[in-house]
């Protein structure tokens, strides 16, 4: 399937080549056909599969072919919420490069910032405004934006969103759109609140699904590790002089942990950005800058301040901290091995997280491989092997007595 078959117009088909696309991806494939007729869509797609421009190009169509039609104002007539101030940038951007060949207007309004330049634009006049629910709902409050002529409402990264506390600014921002409204729900994963959001929300919505959250990366190489917690940092160095090379997201449970492990890995010499909630607006993007130009090879992150930032070949994914929700696994290791690139991934599991581990591996209903070979073993005395018996040619389950294997075979749990 092309561009074309998808009955997107000459000025959008335009903007796409240009931006190199060939072919749609699978939710583009399926999302912009409903969007283009009308529907209200509920879509499970992670970051990544190209879910920006499956509303984000049938919306400046819709926007696009009406305008001509009318010779009216500029009003907002398309509304994305996005959870992060970081997502909604990279949204906006993407607006703005797939409508250069139309004169439709895009800003994007988050907190965090000076509401003066907002409040500048929002009086010349735009048609697409891609918000965070909170300094949304402060410009409504001052009467500064109107949201009577919205036609498509979007919300981006439902579970998110939901996750951050955001459910009662969501009701209440759909609440201020008008009631004929299209509303497209986008989600990583479906759990009931979401479900529940949708059902409260949505008219006789469309379903798109691709890539369930259960299917980790097929391109992804994971490995797991079984170490102390005290130890974390050691193996993390020991495998970073040997084993982990290239462009590398470090995740991190928490905001302390980040600064943390920064601290060491600068003193120890690496180049390394981080990014979490704590970080004022400007630092978060200059961490992400440097990164993206190369001018830092690591970056470490907490979930949160992670998802939905969109960075191209990484060779790595470390779970410092493993998840505590296994779909969170699935999309950390995601975020490398795309675009038929390979990528590894390797997880940290301390004794108390093995419990973590069992549940993701339900998950993704498969055993990650363990890596035995490393000087921070959790339990030396316990391990056990597989020892195939000369006899019998039976495999049997044996104690190791004292560290130090030499075996570079990973171990299958
Ligand atoms: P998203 O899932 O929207 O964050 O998109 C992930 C990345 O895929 C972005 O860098 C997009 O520019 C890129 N992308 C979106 N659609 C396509 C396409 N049809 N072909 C190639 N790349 C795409």
């Amino acid at each position: 399937m092309s561009f074309k078959d998808l009955q997107l117009n000459k000025t959008i088909l335009k903007a796409v080549t240009e931006s190199g696309y060939d072919t749609p991806t699978l939710v583009q494939e399926q999302t912009i056909p409903l969007v283009l007729a009308g529907k209200d869509v509920i879509a499970s797609a992670q970051t990544g599969t190209g879910k920006t421009a499956a509303f984000a190009l049938p919306i400046l169509q819709l926007l696009f072919d009406k305008q001509m039609e009318s010779k009216k104002g500029k009003k907002i007539r398309a509304l994305i919420i996005s959870p992060t101030r970081e997502l909604a940038i990279q949204i906006s951007q993407n607006f703005k490069t797939y409508s250069a060949h139309t004169n439709l207007k895009t800003m994007v309004i988050f907190g965090g910032t000076s509401i003066e330049p907002q409040i500048d634009l929002l009086k010349k006049g735009v048609d697409i405004v891609i918000a965070t629910p909170g300094r949304l709902l402060d410009l409504h409050k001052q009467d500064i934006i109107n949201l009577d002529y919205v036609e498509t409402l979007v919300l981006d990264e439902a579970d998110l969103m939901l996750d951050m506390g955001f459910i009662d600014d969501v009701t209440k921002i759909v609440r201020l759109c008008p009631e004929n409204k299209q509303t497209l729900l986008f989600s990583a994963t479906m759990p009931y609140k979401v479900e529940q959001l949708a059902t409260s929300i949505l008219k006789s919505p469309e379903r798109v699904e691709v890539t369930p959250t259960s299917s980790a990366a097929k391109n992804v190489s994971q490995v797991l590790y079984y170490v102390p917690k005290r130890n974390k940092i050691e193996l993390c160095l020991h495998l970073l002089r040997n084993t982990i090379k290239g462009n590398i997201l470090i995740f991190r449970r928490t905001k302390f942990g980040v600064d943390k492990l920064e601290q060491t890995l600068l003193k120890n010499g690496y180049k390394v950005e981080s990014f979490h909630g704590d970080k004022s607006q400007s630092d978060r993007q200059a961490a992400l800058g440097k990164f993206k130009h190369g001018q830092a090879n690591i970056l470490i992150a907490t979930d949160v301040a992670a998802r939905g930032i969109d960075i191209d070949e990484l060779d790595a994914v470390v779970n410092f901290d493993m998840p505590n929700i296994p779909e969170t696994y699935v999309h950390r290791i995601g975020r490398t091995g795309r675009a038929g690139h390979f990528g590894t991934s390797f997880s940290f599991c301390s004794a108390d997280e093995k419990t973590y581990v069992k549940s993701i591996q339900q998950l993704i209903n498969t055993q990650i491989p363990v890596e035995d070979d490393h000087p921070y073993p959790l339990d030396p005395q316990a391990k056990p092997i597989i020892h195939t018996s000369k006899k019998t040619g039976s495999k049997h389950k044996k104690g190791r007595k004292g560290q130090g294997s030499k075996s570079k075979k990973k171990r299958w749990y």
